[in-house]
């Protein structure tokens, strides 16, 4: 007796949608109270993110392709430099609060 089912394509990498991804910039600003005024996505060579004084977030678009947790940690570490300018241990402590509250499988 057989009963094969064609394997399913399994893809390498899981890319989300840009739409996705400023979906979840959005969602994360209102959980931590900040509004930045301008979300873009491009390839960035040596970093996932950026965050200008002006409160102009970049985001690096290889981020498409991470896990949902690595996307989060990006994202808050980036919306909190809008409240936080430096990397301190208040900074990197509501990193991991944000993070391990709201995030992926919280
Ligand atoms: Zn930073």
């Amino acid at each position: 007796m057989t009963d094969e089912t064609p394997p399913l394509p399994v893809a390498l990498e899981e890319t989300v949608p840009v739409e996705l991804l400023k979906a979840e910039v959005h969602a994360w600003a209102a959980r931590i109270g900040v509004a930045p005024k301008s979300v873009h996505i491009r390839p960035m060579t040596r970093k996932w993110g950026s965050c200008s004084s002006n409160g102009r977030l970049t985001l690096d678009s290889g981020l498409l392709a991470q896990p949902a947790q690595v996307r989060a940690e990006v994202i808050v570490h980036e919306l909190l430099h809008l409240k936080l300018p430096n990397h301190g241990k208040l900074f990197r402590g509501l990193v991991r609060a944000y993070v391990t509250q709201y995030g992926p499988g919280a």
